[in-house]
């Protein structure tokens, strides 16, 4: 901070401070060069911290908001003016003070920057789907998409448009070849299953055995790829597609035919996924977040060591924290007396003198019992209840109605607790830390939208990608036809705001990592990046210590 410049720089050049008096200031004057960037540094106490934020980031945020009509005002908070005899040449302010992004554990880089939300377009418009079940590639396409890629055959190729009607079903199917000849078709393509398919005119089909399985399609259109065959090939299409249910098969003698779908179902399995939409990679919604940590990516689990904290106790001095109160001993007693005649301890054994099949009975419960496998699940507000199954299970049990033949352990007894009393939100808190969610392994998103794969990568994996990374490979993507128009200014986008986030210094960062791990500093950075990419100019950002958390101690 300087004293009185003799060289005064005009206004739209720097923002001028004259007699700042707040705080610790002791009447200071001050000129901040524009469109730089400046490093306000001193002794704690010096009052860098007023001179930014309270001085520059406050008035500038004040004249905005003066200048905006009584009744957009009247919605705003009224701030005081800083005490200063002058400030000339400023602009808008924005400050990114650290920690404001406040504690959700939905918050990713990726979201916060936004460049998740332009990745979720990405995916669902240029990604192709696998099968969940058999990873046979689907492709949802549209009539005119199918007629493109036909007419993009060689010229002279001989083509077979077929409808698949029966797929490996038992029957003579008598009775679909009599219905076909009315509606006046003559082909079909028989296979019965170990045999050749053959093609042959309805009414000199013989007679199927109706104990094995066949495979039926009907020939809707033959023909050879000329250009001037369009408006047929366009009509015959729409007819495979409207008999063979929304799919529809290309055969070229001599080579394996292509199956084309207008809807997104696994053409071998049938298996229906869902059309890849930018809702589908959403962790934030119900379409697309795991369904059992609800896009946390964590589930609670309990703990032996924060049930049981004192392994010097006995069972009857209250080892247990959760089920130490009497009554509950009472109602327990004799299941965990035999319990402990089948492992060898007592009620009065410390805990610590149990032998280790002893302590994994107690706990998890002796073999043969549900298995109690990620039983907890979360719900979308972020709480924490119970699977399905455990839940049907305890609904026809009572609370601590526990055998003497076989214990089903501490975790089993808590769970069923939260499940039937009011209080299981404190003792999951209590007894309770969180581990990777068992059905994603972390990654929020239901397994279907991680079927969905760009030149093999699926949004998880990208996200996983350090930033640099993820720019390289976004910068290698090409695509051509109708997938470039898409991908264009999506891949644009993404190049631009990953490169802000390598800017300001985060190319280390992934996508996917939660906001609440980062460092101030970093997440400082992160808002600031954010920003940069929203395009404004002439903004004054003011930040607070943008490397604090990043020092090495
Ligand atoms: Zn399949
Ligand atoms: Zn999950």
């Amino acid at each position: 901070m300087s004293r009185k410049n003799d060289t005064r720089p005009a206004h739209d050049e720097a923002i001028i401070i004259e007699g700042a008096r707040q705080h610790n200031l002791k009447n200071i004057d001050v000129t901040i060069p524009r469109n730089e960037l400046v490093v306000v540094c001193g002794p704690s106490g010096s009052g860098k911290s007023t001179l930014a934020f309270d001085i520059v980031y406050a008035e500038g945020q004040r004249r905005y908001v003066e200048s905006l009509s009584a009744y957009a005002r009247q919605f705003l908070p009224k701030m005081d003016k800083p005490l200063v005899d002058k400030i000339e040449g400023l602009s808008p302010a924005i400050s990114l003070e650290q920690q404001t992004t406040g504690r959700n554990p939905r918050s990713t880089v990726g979201t916060v920057t936004e460049i998740y939300d332009f990745l979720r377009v990405f995916f669902a418009r240029l990604g192709k789907t696998c099968c969940i079940k058999c990873g046979t590639p689907i492709e949802a396409r549209a009539a005119d998409e199918i007629i493109a890629d036909i007419m993009a055959l060689p010229e002279g190729e001989r083509v077979i448009i077929m409808a698949p009607l029966v797929e490996l079903q038992k029957g003579t199917h008598a009775d679909r070849f009599k219905k076909l000849q009315a509606e006046g078709f003559v082909r079909v393509r028989v296979a019965t299953q170990g045999e050749e398919p053959r093609i042959l005119n309805i009414e000199e089909v013989p007679p199927l055995d109706k104990n094995k399985k066949h495979t039926i399609d009907l020939v809707v259109d033959r023909l050879v790829i000329r250009d001037d065959m369009r408006t047929r090939l366009a009509d015959s299409v729409e007819l495979a597609l409207r008999w063979g249910e929304g799919r529809i098969i290309v055969s070229v003698p001599g080579k394996p035919d292509v199956i084309h779908s207008t809807d997104s179902a696994c053409p071998k399995c049938h298996h229906s996924m869902p059309a890849p939409s930018p809702q589908l990679f959403s962790f934030n919604g119900p379409q697309g977040a795991c369904p059992q940590c609800s896009g946390i990516g964590t589930v609670a689990t309990f703990d032996p060591q924060l049930i049981a904290p004192d392994q010097n106790l006995s069972l009857r001095q209250g080892a247990i924290a959760p089920l130490s109160q009497p009554s509950t001993m009472a109602r327990l007693e004799k299941a965990l007396i035999a319990l402990g005649k089948r492992h060898r301890f007592t009620l009065d054994t410390p805990l610590k003198d149990l032998s280790e099949t002893a302590f994994k009975a107690l706990f998890h419960g002796e073999p043969g019992g549900i298995n109690r496998t990620g039983s907890l699940r979360r719900n979308f507000m972020g709480g924490t209840s119970l699977n399905n199954e455990t839940i049907r299970e305890a609904r026809f049990s009572q609370e601590y109605d526990v055998s003497t033949e076989h214990w089903p352990g501490v975790m089993y007894l808590l769970e069923r607790r939260m499940q039937n009393s009011e209080a299981w939100g404190e003792i999951l808190s209590r007894y309770s830390y969180a581990v990777e969610c068992p059905s994603c392994h972390g990654a929020r998103l239901r397994p279907e939208a991680l079927c969905v794969r760009v030149d093999g990568m699926n949004i998880q994996e990208f996200c996983s990608l350090s930033i640099d990374k993820a720019l390289t490979w976004i910068r290698e993507r090409t695509f051509a036809g109708r997938h470039a128009v898409v991908a264009e200014p999506l891949l644009k986008e993404l190049v631009h705001r990953l490169s802000f986030l390598i800017n300001v210094g985060l190319d280390y960062l992934t996508l996917g990592r939660a906001m609440l791990t980062l460092s101030g500093g970093e997440a400082q950075r992160i808002r600031l990046a954010s920003q940069l990419g929203s395009g404004l100019v002439g903004v004054t950002y003011v930040l607070d210590e943008p490397s604090i958390g990043l020092h090495p101690r």
